[in-house]
């Protein structure tokens, strides 16, 4: 069933599949994606919030993990921070946590997540794709989104951030980039959390704007 809901004010969210979709999604700017060689995942310097839920997951599955990690890194109790609050705007309603920061004097930031390796690589997506399963089966929810975000429950694009201020570049604005819709380009974090029956319905609607209709 069609959730979409037309507005009349372009700040208005849209509804897609229940979820609020801030109108800045159906943009078209001269974006493009963040290269790592570049952004050194910067996105990863102060770690992230996790579902309890993807908590307990990845603890079940420590031993496919700690290959991935530096010696020093495999004590899955260092994993995580200890905070344990809720978090309105998950998918599914729940507590989170956040993943440990350590020192990395060779990263530009000076701290990453626990996960990130000496090559700025996560590794809970290496260990999801060495067990043969989609890259994002261990990745928390909101790394895997990035840099779309939920602000408020609300999907957006996430335009403001310290990172930033230090140096990260989630997605790049380039004057010789043709404008792509901010939902096109980052089409598998929409679907992420819209679905692909969602994404399709966005696409949609996105369509028959453009059409005037
Ligand atoms: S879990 Fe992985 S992707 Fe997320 S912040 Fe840590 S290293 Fe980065």
């Amino acid at each position: 069933m069609t959730e979409t809901s037309n507005t009349t004010d372009d700040s208005e969210p849209l509804m897609i599949k229940g979820r609020a979709v801030s109108p800045v999604l159906l943009e078209a700017r001269p974006l493009s994606r963040c290269r790592l060689e570049e952004c050194q995942s910067y996105c990863c310097s102060g770690g992230v919030w996790i579902h309890t839920r993807q908590v307990a997951d990845l603890l079940a599955h420590q031993e496919l993990i700690k290959p991935h990690l530096p010696p020093e890194r495999r004590d899955a109790s260092k994993w995580f921070d200890g905070t344990d609050e809720l978090d309105e705007d998950w998918p599914e309603a729940g507590n989170a946590t956040g993943t440990a920061v350590v020192d990395d004097p060779t990263h530009p930031a000076g701290t990453t997540c626990i996960f990130l390796t000496p090559d700025r690589l996560c590794a809970l997506q290496a260990a999801g794709i060495a067990a043969g399963e989609h890259p994002w089966r261990f990745k928390p929810f909101y790394c895997a989104l990035h840099p779309l975000g939920l602000d408020g429950g609300q999907l957006a694009l996430v335009e403001e951030s310290e990172i930033y201020k230090e140096g990260g570049a989630c997605s790049r604005t380039e004057a010789d980039t043709p404008p792509i819709p901010v939902y096109a380009l980052f089409d598998v974090e929409t679907k992420l959390a819209l679905g692909e029956d969602g994404y399709a319905e966005l696409a949609a609607y996105a369509q028959r704007s453009a059409g005037g209709d």
